[in-house]
């Protein structure tokens, strides 16, 4: 039977030593009751870190620790209050007791790493906790990650909303261009919701930071960003202005097919995803099952000739190209009577100052893109994020961590 001095090395709790232990074999539970070192007794006050060296009382927490082998283990630590003259009776800082949750701080890395590659189910079933206890471990592991890490300045902004359903609607999510991380969640997608983001996020110095944003054409945001970042150039990308394109080609392949019954109707089925894919990211047969659809309907097809086409439009860098291609795109409109597509025409000429921006100020594309398929896929898979504070904090160490960016892989 090893020693509690043994013990005390095995454990390597800096400043604690083992003075009594217990095994229980059937239970493979091994208990270690620990205290301060003889040259450990300088007590800090957890209020205001003054230091001291009488103790007001003492008293024990059992908190759980990293396994030994098979054996879970708990250690009882002994811990310290203090009578402090700022704070009144005040529990001692402990680094090694991170909250007041009966867990160590190491065993909540434990967690919260494997939080990083498993669902908060998984990684319960595997520690034998409740699923709930190990978001809050989750949490407060990410939160501990947040304050200690730095943090770059905004130069380059995206704002874009997710929809979340019918119930809880719309979340505006800011992030930072540069970096790819999410900065900021707001519930709905008003102006008052961007706002929110300047006002309590940035200092007015960091708010003339900012040189681009990459918006949709969505006017509340815009109006945010005008009052807010005054200089800032605004900038409609490639990725929301395909998102309207898809809307539209979305509309027509209704109107097109609604009325149309019976066996026209099932042929056209499923392929909602078909006309909304780029043709190079198509195998044979889905080109196939596209032409299919074509030939039924020149309609459809023309819709689809549109969106593709559109799509070139980033590949210009000088504004009267750009400009000139836009012109001819419009053009090939009339006679058409395709009118989702009308409207998305006149929608681009509204906000054309901002399409042109692209040439003059360049900001990565497909960012804002890949934050938000990041975004969806947690709430996919993690359920449990009523928590927004959470969610952000999880997105942001995805990002920093890369762990999901080449999972990320979606036909645009
Ligand atoms: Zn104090």
């Amino acid at each position: 039977m090893p020693t509690d001095n043994e013990f005390t090395k095995i454990l390597a709790w800096p400043g604690y030593r083992v003075y009594q232990h217990e095994i229980d074999e059937n239970a493979k539970t091994l208990k270690l009751w620990i205290r301060r070192k003889g040259g450990n007794r300088k007590i800090e006050c957890s209020g205001c870190g003054r230091k001291f060296s009488d103790i007001y009382d003492t008293s024990e927490r059992a908190v759980r620790d990293l396994p030994w082998s098979a054996f879970t283990a708990t250690v009882m630590v002994e811990v310290y209050r203090v009578n402090c003259p700022d704070c009144g009776v005040k529990r001692e800082k402990v680094p090694l007791l991170p909250s007041k949750a009966p867990f160590s701080q190491r065993f909540e890395e434990a967690v919260g790493l494997a939080c990083e590659m498993a669902s908060a189910r998984q990684v319960a079933r595997h520690f034998k906790l409740p699923a709930s206890t190990v978001r809050a471990i989750d949490l407060r592991y990410l939160e501990r990650w947040n304050k200690s890490r730095r943090k770059p300045a905004l130069r380059q902004m995206g704002v874009d909303e997710i929809y979340l359903g019918k119930k809880q609607k719309f979340l505006s999510v800011v992030c930072n261009l540069e970096t790819g991380e999410p900065l900021w969640f707001g519930r709905e997608r008003k102006k008052e919701t961007l706002d929110g983001f300047f006002q309590t996020e940035l200092s007015a110095k960091q708010r003339r930071g900012i040189q681009a944003a990459c918006v949709d054409m969505w006017e509340p945001y815009r109006l945010s960003i005008e009052q807010w970042a005054p200089q800032c150039q605004i900038i409609y990308d490639k990725f929301h202005i395909m998102q309207h394109a898809n809307a539209a080609i979305d509309e027509v392949r209704r109107a097109e097919f609604f009325r149309k019954g019976g066996a026209l109707r099932d042929l056209v089925k499923g392929k909602r995803w078909l006309l909304l894919s780029r043709w190079v990211n198509l195998d044979t047969g889905k080109k196939r099952q596209l032409n299919q659809l074509f030939a039924l309907n020149r309609r459809v097809m023309k819709a689809y000739l549109l969106k593709e086409s559109l799509d070139r439009l980033w590949t210009y860098h000088y504004e009267g190209a750009m400009l000139r291609y836009l012109q001819s795109w419009i053009d090939q409109l009339r006679w058409q009577r395709l009118r989702p597509f009308e409207k998305l025409a006149q929608l681009l000429l509204d906000h054309l100052e901002g399409i042109l921006n692209y040439c003059r100020t360049k900001v990565p594309m497909g960012v804002v893109e890949a934050v938000n398929g990041n975004i969806k896929s947690l709430l996919r898979r993690g359920r449990g994020y009523k928590n927004l504070r959470y969610l952000l904090l999880k997105a942001q160490r995805m990002a920093v961590t890369k762990t999901e960016f080449v999972a990320f892989k979606k036909a645009a």
